[in-house]
């Protein structure tokens, strides 16, 4: 081809790839462009870890960042479209730190024999499926729940891919479904020895193309990471060959870690040490990497996750219904590990998922009082700081100069609305209300519970249904 000193390849595959009837569920390539916006008369929460809750506040949304925010009298009148934020809470976009969206696919499939534990539940439901996946499934699945994200709120998501037989190109799909819905979206393909050295090999490359995807064709909104399933499906050259190429590209991992006891039992088994320790030993960890579960990992490896930095996301909707046990995110926090809120593709919820992880807490230690302060962190600042350090930009809060991530969200509080009391309200009250408009980089994605996409949502969910029968009749 002649461009190819200034197409990059991933830049051809993303235009060549393109089959017609994915090109057709989209009138144009890109979302709404970003607007000058004033957002008034809502209150304002303002998220992260010294998060307050702002009364008789406005916000300035200017060239997709928090421009200002000051009392009204002190924003511009003119000069602005105004959206009225009254009888809403106003808040920043909403980060998933675990997400997988093929997973999509499998609702309402009847076919997996039961499982009893947790390897059952991938040998009989989730290797047997991602297996079958096409990079066509890879693509809907991922617009699909990136549309239901939009609704929910949730702005920010950092996927975990798997399709063995259709490596090449998936990450690129998933990053094109994010460019075309306007979200923030973190890319990995989940590397694994459980199918071969051809998938370990093609997973590898698949990280470090999607990686340069990103750099070439993100922007502000995609991010790659060098993606890795778990201990127990990797070799220790497969381990050490994706620790070099993300030092190489200069990103972090993202693995499952100790999600089931069994991980731990195969680790010592097959190598004698821990997950986490094996994990260290083999430099996955870091303040780049993403540990995903971390359910159970003994106090020594708490406090290698703490020393190393390594960012653990919780995923207590997964873990309760795998039947895997409860992560102990008090000691995690105690121990000064950052831990973040994911939901493992059970949801693209994120209040829904805070509120389980608050629940599973109280149950999980048979005492009511404890993990509030530590679901609701994992959530509205430990995500923050996970999207910060793969992002490098402030998100998940706002601040000026901060990017205009913003939700509002339909809520009149029936009790004193305050800073001391504003998680109260979004746990018990805010996570039961609709999502009303959700801005992203100060473009509007969707206003008065309407998409402003371009993008033909019956025929995504059309799609999906004819991609999603094929599958099945595959499975
Ligand atoms: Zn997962």
């Amino acid at each position: 081809m002649a461009q190819k000193n200034t197409v990059a390849p991933l830049a051809r595959d993303f235009i060549a790839r393109a089959s017609a009837a994915e090109t057709d569920l989209r009138a144009k390539s890109r979302a709404p462009a970003a607007e000058r916006l004033l957002i008034v008369n809502g209150p304002i929460f303002t998220g992260g870890a010294d998060f307050a809750l702002l009364d008789g506040h406005g916000l300035l949304l200017e060239d997709g960042r928090v421009a200002k925010i000051a009392p009204i009298s002190e924003l511009p009148a003119q000069g602005a479209r105004r959206i009225d934020a009254r009888g809403k809470l106003v808040m920043p976009g909403l980060i998933n730190a675990h997400m997988h969206f093929y997973s999509t696919l499998v609702r309402g499939l009847g076919k997996a024999a039961p499982a009893h534990d947790f390897n059952g539940v991938l040998r009989n439901l989730w290797w047997r499926l991602d297996r079958k996946l096409t990079l066509e499934d890879t693509y809907i699945s991922s617009l699909v729940m990136m549309l239901a994200a939009v609704r929910c709120g949730t702005t920010t998501l950092i996927d975990h891919h798997a399709s063995p037989e259709a490596i090449p190109g998936s990450l690129v799909r998933i990053g094109r479904a994010g460019l075309e819905t306007g979200l923030r979206i973190g890319l990995a393909y989940e590397i694994s020895d459980r199918d071969g050295p051809r998938a370990a090999a093609e997973g590898l490359a698949e990280n470090a193309d999607a990686v340069r995807f990103c750099r070439q064709r993100g922007g502000e909104h995609l991010r790659g990471l060098v993606g890795l399933h778990a201990s127990f499906t990797l070799s220790d050259q497969t381990l050490a060959r994706a620790h070099a190429r993300a030092a190489y590209l200069g990103v972090g991992c993202h693995i499952h870690c100790a999600e089931a006891a069994s991980d731990q039992e195969d680790c010592l088994a097959r190598h004698g040490v821990r997950v986490v320790e094996r994990l260290r030993r083999w430099g996955i960890l870091g303040p780049r990497t993403i540990a995903a579960h971390a359910v159970h990992v003994d106090q020594s490896e708490i406090e290698t996750l703490a020393a190393t930095g390594t960012m653990v996301v919780h995923n207590p909707q997964s873990n309760l219904n795998n039947a895997v046990g409860i992560a102990d995110i008090v000691a995690m926090r105690a121990a000064g590990v950052l831990v973040g809120l994911g939901t493992d593709a059970m949801t693209v919820n994120m209040l829904e998922e805070l509120r389980v992880a608050l629940w599973a807490q109280h149950y999980g230690r048979r005492d009511p009082a404890p993990g509030f302060m530590e679901s609701t962190g994992a959530l509205f600042s430990g995500n923050p700081v996970i999207a910060e350090r793969i992002w490098g930009l402030p998100l998940g809060r706002l601040r000026e100069g901060a990017p205009a991530d913003v939700i509002l969200v339909d809520y009149d509080p029936p009790t004193p609305l305050d800073t001391g009391s504003a998680l109260g309200h979004i746990v018990f009250g805010v996570s039961q209300s609709a999502v009303d408009t959700t801005i992203v980089a100060g473009r509007v994605l969707m206003e008065n519970k309407v998409l402003k996409l371009d993008i033909d949502e019956e025929r995504v969910a059309a799609r999906s249904r004819e991609l999603a029968a094929a599958l099945w009749q595959r499975f």
